[in-house]
């Protein structure tokens, strides 16, 4: 008999709690319906969930500006807090995978937030001479994530949710 396997994705930490996020002004809670639906999504598609660590809300705490990933990049200290949670958690999911044997675990997903300047995983926001525009590419600690899972051999897929769009989005 083959062993079972558990397919784990590793979860933005506001995809389920949403008192960490970027709160602008008089903003209502709009969305549980959605997150139920993204939830049950993750678990149709298959998943475990862990859920990450919020890296901004851990650096700024709550109410924090909207910051663009080159401002934040410019905050001294928040790349060093990035590259410390991604590292203590990849050490950690490693640590998981070895000592998975039967079920076993491995690393599938990594679910990241579309336009999060952190937690991007396809369209982030950044700087420019006409204010903020949103370019391809990752958030400051999923692409630390990334770095850090594959130093250790780890390569999960990497997809995400659009919030606006209400949607899970995958690679093509
Ligand atoms: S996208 Fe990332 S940094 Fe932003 S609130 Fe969610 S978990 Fe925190």
């Amino acid at each position: 008999m083959p062993p079972v396997v558990f397919k784990l994705a590793l979860v933005s930490h506001c995809i389920l709690n949403q008192a960490v996020r970027y709160w602008p002004p008089g903003a209502r809670l709009e969305r549980p319906v959605f997150l139920l639906e993204i939830v049950s999504k993750l678990y149709r598609m298959g998943f475990s969930l862990l859920q990450l660590p919020c890296p901004e809300f851990l650096f700024k705490g709550n109410p924090r500006p909207s910051y663009t990933r080159t401002e934040y990049e410019m905050i001294d200290g928040f790349q060093d807090h990035c590259r410390k949670l991604a590292s203590e958690l990849a050490s950690s999911i490693e640590h998981v995978i070895d000592l998975s044997t039967e079920p076993r675990i491995e690393l599938t997903a990594v679910v990241g937030v579309e336009r999060s300047p952190s937690c991007a995983v396809f369209k982030v926001p950044v700087s420019s001479r006409d204010g903020r525009i949103y370019v391809d590419g990752r958030g400051i600690f999923m692409d630390m994530l990334e770095q850090e899972l594959r130093a250790r051999g780890l390569y999960p897929r990497f997809i995400s949710v659009d919030f606006k769009a209400n949607i899970i989005l995958e690679a093509p």
